[in-house]
């Protein structure tokens, strides 16, 4: 169970109380528990999943974590708190077990075709969770799908530019099997969810433009990011958030593709291909550079990183 399900699991009380008094070794360097003793068990923490406060006025004293496979939540009750002190009175509770759950259930609960929650347990399966940037990718690899098959034509004809490195890159490289070892995917990283569709029999290509304006981020989910990244968050602030994600997921899901994407016909220009096998030694740091990486500069040879480096040093000492 990852994060994400772990907080769904709370969300939805898949949790078995247990709101008992335990002794636990706690790190006061790095402010870490190391193991509770429960039931005559010690229970050696493996992985701290999140560490939160339970009061908004109170230092961080709750701690969701991982001994073996199972996951608990455990924290400090404060009696009385005093900020002057370094140690404050109190005692740990050992508050819930966290139940496992399979986490593409959780998107199953309303009523969907079949094909739809097998292709999510597909992408799921790979990429590990179930996040926004994935449905996404996957209602853009629909919306493809459908193109491909008003048109007659395969997959295997098909090159894709992707402008953003998220989640969405694996929903692509599984639905359309266009991936960045078969050099049919490349990204250009702008941190946009525009897609560049070159249909190579055609010979047309298409832009895909994510147009889906509620995705925009609203205040409430901004500041809860902002205290989560602060470690300011209190645990009912994680859940929230990742409520607000969960939100974003099954809005998505139920949308149709032309409602997640625009999609415009561009100028047709045959995407460029690495050779494969042509390689070069770069002039300075003597690294094997494929062949098209590299850059001409003064009569040599460079791969990127060093050629940015002569430039930045050309420009600091204000020379060309
Ligand atoms: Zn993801
Ligand atoms: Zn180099």
């Amino acid at each position: 169970m990852d994060r994400y399900s772990i907080l769904r699991s709370i969300n939805l009380d898949l949790i078995e109380y247990i709101q008992k008094k335990v002794r636990v070794k706690f790190d006061y360097r790095s402010r870490v528990p190391l193991c509770f003793y429960f039931k005559d068990k010690c229970y050696w923490i493996h992985e701290i999943v999140l560490a939160v406060k339970t009061y908004k006025e109170l230092p961080i004293n709750g701690f969701i974590v991982r001994s073996n496979k199972e996951i608990f939540f455990l924290y400090f009750h404060f009696f009385n708190f005093n900020k002057k002190k370094v140690f404050n009175e109190g005692n740990w509770v050992l508050s819930y077990k966290i139940l496992n759950n399979d986490e593409t259930m959780y998107f199953y609960r309303e009523e969907r075709n079949m094909l739809v929650n097998m292709t999510l347990k597909r992408i799921a399966d790979f990429h590990g969770h179930v996040c926004p940037e994935l449905i996404i990718g996957a209602k853009f690899c629909e919306y493809v799908m459908q193109l491909i098959n008003q048109k007659g034509s395969k997959n295997s004809n098909i090159f894709i530019i992707a402008e953003n490195s998220t989640s969405a890159i694996d929903a692509i490289q599984i639905l359309l099997g266009t991936t960045l070892g078969n050099q049919r995917l490349k990204i250009i990283d702008k941190g946009k969810h525009n897609y560049l569709v070159y249909f190579l029999n055609e010979m047309v290509s298409l832009k895909f433009a994510f147009k889906y304006s509620s995705f925009i981020d609203g205040i409430d989910f901004i500041s809860i990011e902002k205290k989560i990244l602060e470690n300011n968050a209190t645990i009912d602030d994680v859940i929230q958030y990742q409520d607000l994600i969960d939100n974003k997921i099954t809005t998505l899901m139920n949308l149709s593709p032309s409602d997640v994407f625009n999609v415009e016909k561009i100028q047709w220009k045959e995407p460029e291909y690495e050779i494969s096998g042509s390689y070069f030694m770069c002039s300075s740091c003597k690294e094997i550079v494929l062949r098209s990486k590299l850059i001409y500069y003064k009569g040599k040879f460079y791969c990127s990183t060093c050629f940015n480096k002569i430039k930045c040093r050309a420009e600091y000492l204000n020379i060309q």
